[in-house]
């Protein structure tokens, strides 16, 4: 259980002449849950968003099991085994809950294994398996939440991240996304969990980090992460 699932090591991003990321190092071990909390603008989604590809690093490195992933663009980053159930969630609202879900699978290794790994999404959220005909943008948005999260299981993911899966959901739905969250960690499939909702995040994590400003102010056991003076001002407001 010692290897690294993930090593950001001085990781810096840009957005033109703006810096968002400055000297950023984390890590996440296999079967680990990680959560990142801070303020708003803090940094949290460029954080995902550079480990997914999707916006690209301007200094540092970024490994995913050992292979370096610094430059790759996001659909080579995802062969290396990370998915990422975006904040907005960004399903497809005119494609069915099935078409959705299937559009996760589109790696070689997981269209061949689709039929399992869509019997497994389906008993996690058998909501899904009852309205796999309905058009995704029908459903509301904890079931949108489930599709999103069901997507990117679908890649068959060694590290899955979230990016605010709670915001702009129903307590109880929130409830069931997180009980979702625990299934899949408790399968094996390492997880990085960014919120708003920093109880609930640090509740289910191993580790945690607190960005503010784009650096990582202070990084440690969840548990103790919820004690610290950082963390208190910072983010519980406390
Ligand atoms: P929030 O919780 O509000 O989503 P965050 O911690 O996820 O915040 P980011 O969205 O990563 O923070 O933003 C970090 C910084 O980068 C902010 O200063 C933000 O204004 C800036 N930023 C984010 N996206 C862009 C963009 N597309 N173009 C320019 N600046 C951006």
């Amino acid at each position: 259980m010692s290897e690294q699932v993930l090593e950001v090591t001085g990781l810096d991003v840009r957005y033109g002449d703006a810096q968002a990321l400055w000297d950023v190092t984390l890590s996440v071990g296999t079967g680990e849950t990680v959560c990142v909390v801070g303020p708003n603008g803090a940094g949290k989604s460029t954080l995902v968003n550079a480990v997914a590809g999707i916006h690209p690093a301007s200094g540092g490195r970024i490994s995913v099991a050992g292979a370096d992933t610094t430059a790759l663009a996001g659909h080579r980053v995802c062969a290396h085994g990370v998915a990422i159930v975006p904040e907005g969630r960004r399903i497809f609202p005119r494609m069915t809950v099935f078409d959705n879900l299937i559009l996760g699978a589109y790696r070689r290794e997981a269209r061949r294994e689709h039929r399992t790994t869509l019997a497994t999404v389906y008993d996690m959220f058998p909501r899904l398996a009852e309205r796999a005909g309905q058009l995704a943008g029908s459903l509301s948005g904890g079931e949108q939440q489930m599709v999103a999260i069901g997507r990117a299981l679908m890649a068959r993911p060694r590290l899955l991240l979230l990016d605010e899966p709670s915001l702009g959901l129903a307590p109880v739905r929130v409830d069931e996304v997180y009980e979702a969250i625990e299934r899949i960690a408790a399968g094996g499939v390492s997880v990085v969990v960014v919120e708003q909702d920093v109880e609930r995040a640090l509740a289910i994590a191993d580790r945690a980090y607190l960005l503010g400003e784009g650096r990582v102010v202070t990084s440690g056991p969840a548990a103790q992460l919820r004690q610290s003076p950082e963390v208190r001002r910072s983010v519980l407001g406390l």
